[in-house]
């Protein structure tokens, strides 16, 4: 298989090109129809897997269809450690250039108010850890109403390091109508409870 069958958008094709990919891993084999077709996902796979690119690209596709009026972000991407969100970032950045769409990073342990100056400007998709993000959207710096695509990546490492709490917070500062994805290493009973309040009607995907 190849990626032409993907239904992505030439300027993506032409990313994919640049990144040297010939031909898509299993999981986006699996995961890119099922986000293009208005799915929830719940997948199962390790980092290595190609996961990242699995709902960067089709949800880069998706919100490339309708251009942003807002200034408010309409994907977030929460990941459990500032180094998966600077790497998910520049995976999905890499994507959205091609596009009008601009993607931004914040996390914590660093000063805020850069952070704050890159939400002024308006951006389509924004890759956080949930600390900094709880931090940015109390202090009404960040609206999440908007949020069409929520993605939990490394779920399992992010309730080892304790953000149950804060998930189920960020959870209710999201539209209930919105599409959710979830990926995870393991599928532990603390999962299987998150990913019922989570997602709705999701694609299993094991790889
Ligand atoms: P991830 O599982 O998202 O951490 O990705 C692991 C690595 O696989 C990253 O370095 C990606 O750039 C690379 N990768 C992702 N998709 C492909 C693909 N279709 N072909 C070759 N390498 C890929």
């Amino acid at each position: 298989m190849t990626f032409d069958h993907l239904g992505l958008r030439p300027e993506l094709m032409k990313a994919i090109r640049d990144k040297g990919y010939t031909k898509p891993t299993p999981i986006q084999n699996l995961a890119i129809p099922a986000i293009l077709h208005g799915r929830d996902l719940l997948a199962r796979a390790q980092t290595g897997t190609g996961k990242t690119d699995a709902f960067a690209l089709p949800m880069v596709e998706l919100l490339s269809q309708q251009p942003n009026r807002l200034k408010h972000p309409r994907a977030l991407v929460l990941t459990p450690t500032r180094e998966l969100a600077l790497q998910v970032g520049e995976c999905i950045q890499a994507y959205a250039r091609r596009t009008s769409l601009r993607c931004t990073v914040v996390y914590g342990g660093v000063s805020l108010p850069p952070q704050i100056e890159k939400l002024k400007k308006g951006i389509d998709i924004l890759v956080a850890t949930p600390g900094r993000l709880l931090d940015l959207a109390g202090n009404r710096h960040l609206r999440l109403s908007h949020i069409e695509f929520f993605v939990l990546d490394e779920a399992d490492r992010m309730l080892d390091m304790g953000f149950s709490k804060a998930i189920t917070e960020i959870r209710k500062l999201l539209p209930s109508e919105r599409k959710t994805m979830l990926f995870s290493a393991t599928y532990s009973s603390e999962i299987k409870k998150l990913a019922a309040t989570m997602l709705q009607d999701p694609a299993h995907i094991e790889i």
